[in-house]
Formats: structure tokens, C-alpha cells, sequence
């Protein structure tokens, strides 16, 4: 064998075991030995690099073994470092801090922010907090920053559109390296939705989740990469056309899918209707209105015409929808499901995030931590960090 290949397989017996230390949460050698199928002195030689390193700290707070001795466990060393995600929303920007291990340790929403300014104006807010977290998580500090676009990112980071901003082939990347230090990735806010929700509460190879904000996108990872399309613009299903004589869209197509059945127009419809209606919670108390019945049938109606073309084309496991009135509401989804009728559509499960309006951001503070451990797969799905205070704020 030539030293090429010797450093090829250790580097892939180094993303295999850090796979599998996060996965399990906590292991001994031995059980990590004999779940990777790898000798226990290849083991032991990559842990001693990765304890090095301060990638992976030792415990011995597991069950007692026979006489007495605590098995010595191996975790993530989560403090040692921490990542950073940032989501550029119509009317804010949620930043969510985790620390190696994923963990969500802080939060911060910029709102009011101008047109123009954005990228001066997050360095402005963020700097001093990293500052003060790159004292806090030693030894490694920063490990870099996933920033989310409402738009479409292509597959060099560039921004080529935004609708809310109207931004247009711009790269914010370069001035946020420069002032952050770190590695900066910019993507579409679908992609890192779907890649949240494998990381925290989905973990599938291949997983879909159609985001329903201001338009509709769709996130796709297949055998655990993204699937990009040709130039990175895949998943835009908000303009799949769905009505031939329909509204005019920004896109110049007519009758566009999230002129129907973006959370945005059913929010209009409802507070036309009800224009004391409090959003998302004030739906609650609507359940047995039969105006409030009406427009959501008719919304769902739409709905469940672009998911039946995503099925018919995709033959996904699992697709989960993400907007803030329907996270979380499961009736919505046993009345979407009633509407998928075709005898040929075929998928195993569609559900609500529970992740809510954070999805994005931790997507991003995960795809950080991702590129920093070279990895294939990240899996928090044992972590249960969803109840956290952080993000209930
Ligand atoms: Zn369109």
C-alpha cells in the first residue's frame, strides 16, 4: 500500500469513528471497536490523535463494570469549540449559536435591519459575542458559520436572488471570512431545513422538506448529500406551475404553486377574514369556524396538488412541512393526506417540523460543524435539544 492510500483510509476511519461518537452520544473503545468492525489499535491510535486534538474528551461517569472499574466513555468534546448559524428572513435575522456537540447555547433576532446594510450590520452584532465565546470555547473557538438565504444560492455560494432583499449575484461570503475568521457557506434556506431536521429529529439518508414561508422550497438529501441540480438551483417548486391562466408571479410565470399554497397567502386569506386573528396561535380557536374551515380547505386543496407531483416524481420515504402555522399542527397533515388519493402516489410518511422558525439557523450552525469534523453525517437525534430554553425564546 502507498502512503496515499494509507492516508486515504485513515482519514475515512477518522470521519467513520467521529460519525459514531456523535451518533452514540457516548461509548467506550471497545463498543466503538466493534460497531465500526475497525482492530482496537486503529481505534486507539485515531482517539489518541482526536483526544489531541480536543475533538473528543474522555469520561468515566458510565454504569460500573465488574470489579468496580468505571468503563472510561468518549463524547464529543462539545465545549472545546462552537459553531454559528445564521437565517436572513424577510423580517428578521435569527442567529443560533451551538457548541460542538450541537447544542443551541444562544440566540439572537436582528430586526429592522436595512436593505443594503445587512452584511455591515451582522458583522456589527455578531463580532463582539464572538469575541467574548472565542474566550469561552477553548481551545478551538469559532469552527465556522452557515448563513441561510431566503433565495437562490448557487453552487459556488453565490447569491444570485432574493426576492425580499432583491438581492441579485452578490457574495457575501468573502467580507464574513474576513471579518469573522472562520469558513462562511452560504445556502438556500430549504437545504438547511431538510439538513436540520435529519440532523435533530429525522435522521434518514434521504429525506425531503418543503418549506412554506413567503414562497415554497424544497430541500433534498439524497444518500446524505444535497441534491443541487445542475447549476445548485434545484428544489425551487414554488414555481412549478399549477394553474395555466393563473396570477403573474415575480419568477414571470403565471399560476406558480406558492401563489396558492405558501403560508404567506393563507395568512392574507385568514386576515382578511379574521383581521384580529392573532398568527400562528389564534388558529386554535378557529377550529370549528366554518369560514376559517372553508379557506383552509381550499388552501390545502393547493397543497396537496404540488405534493402529489413532488410524490409522483420523487417516490420520497419521508417529506416534512415547514412553515409556522402548520409546524407542529398535525391535523393539517391527516387533511392533506385525505386529499392524496392517486392510486399510484406512493410515500411512507409526510409530518410537521417540530422545528419551528429555527430550522434554517440550526441547519446552518450544523453544515459548520459538518464541514469542521469531515464528515458524511451528523446525528443529534438522541440529544433531545428541541425542548431547549434557547429556543423557546
Ligand atoms: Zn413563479
Amino acid at each position: 500500500m502507498d502512503t496515499g492510500d494509507a492516508n486515504y483510509i485513515k482519514k475515512l476511519n477518522r470521519k467513520i469513528l467521529i460519525e459514531e461518537i456523535i451518533r452514540n452520544k457516548s461509548l467506550s473503545r471497545s463498543t466503538l471497536a466493534r460497531i465500526t468492525g475497525l482492530n482496537k489499535a486503529t481505534v486507539s491510535v485515531q482517539i489518541s490523535d482526536l483526544l489531541h486534538e480536543n475533538i473528543v474528551i474522555e469520561k468515566s461517569e458510565g454504569e460500573l463494570v465488574t470489579r468496580g472499574r468505571k468503563p472510561i466513555l468518549l463524547e464529543i468534546n462539545g465545549d472545546a469549540g462552537y459553531s454559528i448559524g445564521i437565517d436572513i428572513d424577510a423580517d428578521n435575522i435569527n442567529i443560533i449559536f451551538t457548541t460542538l456537540m450541537g447544542k443551541p447555547f444562544h440566540k439572537m433576532v436582528l430586526k429592522d435591519y436595512q436593505l443594503g446594510q445587512i452584511t455591515n450590520q451582522l458583522i456589527d452584532a455578531i463580532s463582539p459575542i464572538i469575541n467574548k465565546f472565542n474566550r469561552l470555547y477553548q481551545p478551538i473557538g469559532l469552527v465556522g458559520v452557515g448563513v441561510s438565504i431566503h433565495g437562490i444560492v448557487n453552487n459556488k455560494n453565490d447569491i444570485i436572488f432574493t426576492p425580499n432583499q432583491q438581492w441579485s449575484n452578490i457574495n457575501i461570503t468573502e467580507k464574513l471570512i474576513e471579518a469573522f475568521q472562520t469558513t462562511v457557506f452560504v445556502d438556500n434556506n430549504a437545504n438547511f431545513s431538510v439538513f436540520a431536521e435529519q440532523v435533530y429529529e429525522n435522521y434518514l439518508s434521504d429525506l425531503f422538506c418543503i418549506t412554506l414561508h413567503s414562497g415554497i422550497g424544497l430541500g433534498i438529501i439524497s444518500e446524505n448529500k444535497f441534491y443541487r441540480g445542475y447549476q445548485g438551483f434545484a428544489g425551487e417548486i414554488g414555481h412549478m406551475i399549477i394553474e395555466s391562466d393563473g396570477g403573474i408571479c415575480a419568477c414571470g410565470n403565471k399560476g406558480c404553486w406558492e401563489l396558492y399554497a405558501s403560508e404567506k397567502v393563507l395568512s392574507k386569506k385568514l386576515l382578511e377574514r379574521f383581521p384580529t386573528l392573532s398568527l400562528p396561535d389564534g388558529i386554535k380557536d378557529l377550529s370549528q369556524d366554518e369560514d376559517y374551515l372553508a379557506i383552509l380547505d381550499d388552501y390545502l386543496n393547493y397543497l396537496a396538488i404540488g405534493l402529489n407531483n413532488v410524490i409522483n416524481i420523487f417516490n420520497p420515504e419521508k417529506i416534512i412541512l415547514s412553515g409556522s402555522i402548520i409546524n407542529g399542527n398535525s391535523p393539517y397533515i391527516s387533511k392533506i393526506q385525505d386529499k392524496l388519493t392517486s392510486k399510484i402516489n406512493n410515500y411512507r410518511e409526510i409530518s410537521a417540523s417540530k422545528l419551528g422558525p429555527d430550522a434554517s439557523a440550526l441547519g446552518g450552525a450544523a453544515s459548520a460543524l459538518k464541514n469542521f469534523f469531515g464528515v458524511t453525517m451528523i446525528n443529534f437525534n438522541d440529544y433531545n435539544y428541541l425542548d431547549s430554553d434557547i429556543l423557546k425564546t
